[in-house]
């Protein structure tokens, strides 16, 4: 495994604070699924070494000290006492390797898109103006190849993801994709609401009254002018979080 170095730049040191505050979040939100699921963060450019929460800890006791920096060259990480999650080795890995402009990576298996990615049918149709912001812009994994705890099943996800924010991933969860810490988790929140919202429409057994593409394509265009939401509702978050513990922004220099 790389070492921490007793020297971190500061921006490994905001990023790791930005993490360590979104895990925290997936507490709060009930995202959060006992001690798996995995956030990540690319440190280098070339997705090569990225920042993961310790395997089996939960989000409620990570810290920007806690989260670990591991190298995708490391061919022994498995065999090693710290070893990180294997699934989140071989999802977060292959992802930062093969699509290194998603500098953050959030898996998890939140509960209304889980739902929807169970469906026969797991399109996130556009029925109000949440689910429209997805419209055409989100990739479907179809294939669920029990727990993805091979580099080849990393690898295969990593290639459905491509040029896409959103993966959804059938009888599984969901994977979003950022460039910052906050567009990554304003993606998740949206994408959990839109989910509920599609849900909730079809508990009720009445038909869906589904937008034309033309007013979808229309309110998905339109939300791009809407991105610096996410660092305004982020920054709150953010703010509270510390505010409740300032813990969480705590980083000890180790040997
Ligand atoms: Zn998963």
């Amino acid at each position: 495994m790389t070492k921490l170095t007793n020297f971190i730049s500061q921006d490994e040191l905001a990023l790791r604070i930005d993490l360590a505050v979104a895990f925290r979040l997936m507490v709060q939100f009930d995202w959060h699924e006992s001690v798996g699921n995995h956030l990540s963060a690319a440190v280098s450019e070339d997705g090569s070494q990225f920042l993961l929460n310790p395997r089996w800890q939960h989000f409620s006791t990570i810290t920007a000290s806690k989260l670990q920096l591991l190298d995708i060259h490391d061919e022994n990480i498995l065999q090693s006492v710290d070893a990180p999650d294997a699934t989140a080795w071989c999802i977060h890995g292959q992802i930062h390797a093969q699509v290194p402009e998603a500098k953050i990576i959030l898996h998890c298996h939140t509960p209304y898109a889980t739902a929807l990615a169970c469906l026969e049918d797991p399109t996130l149709y556009p029925i109000d103006q949440n689910t429209a912001r997805f419209f055409n812009r989100i990739a479907y994994d179809h294939a669920f190849n029990g727990l993805a705890d091979e580099i080849t099943e990393g690898k295969r996800l990593a290639g459905i993801l491509q040029n896409h924010s959103v993966m959804m991933m059938a009888n599984h969860g969901v994977t979003v994709v950022g460039k910052t810490v906050a567009e990554a988790f304003e993606t998740l929140y949206f994408l959990e609401r839109a989910c509920k919202t599609l849900i909730l429409a079809y508990s009720t057994g009445k038909p869906l009254r589904i937008l034309s593409d033309e007013i979808a394509e229309k309110t998905a265009r339109g939300w791009q002018d809407y991105a610096a939401m996410g660092d305004s509702h982020f920054g709150y978050l953010k703010a509270e979080i510390l505010k409740c513990d300032p813990t969480v922004a705590e980083y000890y220099r180790t040997e």
